[in-house]
């Protein structure tokens, strides 16, 4: 089991799930935000403080292509480069140990239309 953003989460970015993070594993993009699921821990803090219900468990999305589409792009986001990057992420450890925001998102969401569902 592992705790998954999806589209709901793009254009708001409101960080209040960073605030409960207890392994700060949820790393900001530019439009979205992302857990890192080898090193979130399913404690499931983030998940009721995100105010357009944007993180779900990855089961859920075993019949939802909406957000099997989100479980995917959040392995890419750590596994494969970024948009001008020559290296993946991997798993850094924490967000705050990159010094900050990445500014970067995959594809996915940086191809999404504005403003979240879909
Ligand atoms: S998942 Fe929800 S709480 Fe976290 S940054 Fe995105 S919109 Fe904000
Ligand atoms: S489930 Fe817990 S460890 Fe995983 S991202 Fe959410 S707050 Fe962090």
């Amino acid at each position: 089991m592992a705790y998954v953003i999806g589209a709901d989460c793009i254009d708001v970015t409101d960080r209040a799930c960073l605030d409960v993070c207890p392994v700060d594993c949820i790393y900001v993009g530019e439009r979205k935000s992302y857990i890192n699921a080898n090193e979130c821990i399913d404690c499931g803090a983030c998940e009721p403080e995100c105010p357009v219900g944007a993180i779900f468990v990855d089961r859920t999305a075993r019949s939802d292509p909406d957000r099997a589409a989100f479980v995917a792009d959040s392995h890419a986001f750590f596994a494969e480069p970024l948009p001008g990057r020559a290296e993946p992420l991997g798993d850094p450890g924490g967000a705050g140990k990159l010094g900050g925001e990445i500014g970067l998102d995959t594809p996915l969401v940086g191809d999404h239309p504005q403003g979240g569902a879909g």
